[in-house]
């Protein structure tokens, strides 16, 4: 199905359980971007020869606060993709009650076939491109797929050479350039405290909780690293080249400092080496998807023998295979609550930038904890008193705030 219509068919479940009667025209506008921007970006590329990009922003919703959401540079990043993702954005800001609207952009490029001297003339060419509708105010990108913290200090350059300097136009930038301390980690960090409260719903003690992590990049790896920290057992970890698996446990200090020597699993002593396959169906308390999108589907859904799904990755569980296992009463929490960390820091930042002022580590996993400790709350016991999954909750919720929003604003 076309992924900007599958976000909204679930909108229009949810709708089913919010405070306010959602009319025909209520979720009309719940379901259209309200600016869509379509640009070329041509380039000369190194070879002298000039190529064109097709870039996307789109701000789908604002009645919370300045659109926010990240540009993704991928081959598949194509319209209606964008415009799924940058509604999912309005939810997940909604969700964690953070004061910003829903947008994200892309540029269908491989970033992996350009080089530094194109990618940043890409860059600079798709924001001065899209300026006009950028501010600090009204719509702050940030990373995605393909994208890091040195196409932000890009992307902040450009802007500032109209604008003047405004670090606070773009988030996940490098420290230096005011990036907020602890953004590197704060997805694996929200993944870990949203565990910690399941436990504690579960009365489940870490010591005796095991984990299996698919993905071990910039979330999944951080997940190991603090669940770790924390006393969980972490069972499995894969790539996308394969996976490893010890029922007494992984030492994960002693793998990432293997990993970052070798850039692979493979050679690493005294355990399993499995498939990941067969990694998303072994058997342990914690299933916690890491990876990229659809990988629990109704081909494997079946055969899953976790007790809980923990979405770190974005739409890792297919509608089909989400029937399939609420079937098997294996509890999901959603993506949008779950890796919200991200987005969540990426507010702190934007407010750093405000006051020209730096926090401290503490401060910052602190905030994020009580953030993301409330937005669990709500979505746990909304679902428990509704009756209703973890995913309709949250978005729910979502729903509520942005209704409520605009009818204070006089949209409805
Ligand atoms: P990343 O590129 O840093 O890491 C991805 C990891 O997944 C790598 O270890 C890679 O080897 C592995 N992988 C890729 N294809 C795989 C496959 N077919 N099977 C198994 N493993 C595979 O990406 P990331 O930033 O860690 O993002 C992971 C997921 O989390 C994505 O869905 C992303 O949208 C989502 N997410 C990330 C952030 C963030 O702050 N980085 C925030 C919110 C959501």
């Amino acid at each position: 199905m076309d992924p900007f219509e599958e976000v909204n068919l679930s909108l229009n479940k949810a709708s089913k359980y919010t405070n306010t009667k959602v009319t025909d025209g209520i979720l009309e506008m719940l379901t259209t971007p309200w600016r869509e921007i379509i640009v070329s970006c041509p380039i000369k590329m190194d070879n002298g020869e000039t190529k064109v990009f097709s870039g996307y922003r789109i701000q789908h919703n604002a009645v919370r606060g300045p659109y926010k959401g990240g540009v993704r540079f991928h081959p598949d990043a194509n319209h209606s993709e964008v415009k799924a993702l940058s509604s999912l954005m309005t939810w997940k800001n909604a969700i964690v009650d953070i004061p910003f609207g829903g947008a994200k952009g892309g540029i269908q490029v491989d970033p992996n076939k350009l080089s530094k001297n194109e990618l940043y003339n890409l860059t600079k060419r798709y924001t001065l491109s899209i300026d006009k509708f950028l501010g600090p105010n009204t719509d702050i990108p940030a990373p995605d797929l393909g994208t890091n913290s040195q196409t932000m200090a890009w992307m902040m350059d450009a802007y500032g050479s109209i604008h003047g300097y405004t670090p606070a136009i773009v988030t996940g930038k490098p420290v230096e350039l005011g990036g907020s301390i602890g953004r590197d980690s704060s997805t694996g960090r929200g993944v870990v405290f949203i565990i910690d409260e399941v436990c504690k719903k579960l009365k489940l003690n870490p010591k005796n909780t095991s984990l299996i992590i698919q993905g071990f990049g910039q979330v999944g790896s951080w997940i190991a690293q603090i669940a770790f920290e924390k006393g969980y057992k972490i069972m499995a970890v894969s790539n996308v080249n394969g996976a490893i698996l010890s029922n007494k446990g992984i030492n994960i200090p002693n793998l990432i400092e293997y990993y970052n020597s070798n850039k692979t699993f493979d050679g690493y002593k005294n355990v399993e080496h499995i498939s990941n396959d067969d990694l998303l169906l072994a058997k342990c308390d914690f299933l916690i998807p890491a990876a990229i999108e659809r990988v629990i589907t109704e081909k494997n859904a079946d055969q899953i023998r976790s007790k809980i799904i923990i979405e770190a990755a974005n739409h890792p569980v297919t509608p089909e295979a989400d029937k399939i296992l609420e079937s098997k009463n294996i509890d999901i929490y959603p993506d949008t609550l779950v890796n919200s960390g991200g987005v969540i820091v990426s507010y702190f930042e934007w407010i750093q930038n405000l006051y020209q002022h730096q926090w401290e580590i503490e401060r910052v996993n602190s905030e994020l904890q009580k953030i993301i400790t409330k937005a669990f709350i709500e979505v746990y016991d909304n679902a428990k008193n509704k009756n209703i999954s973890f995913r309709l909750s949250a978005l729910t919720i979502g729903l509520n705030r942005v209704i409520h929003t605009a009818d204070l604003r006089g949209y409805i």
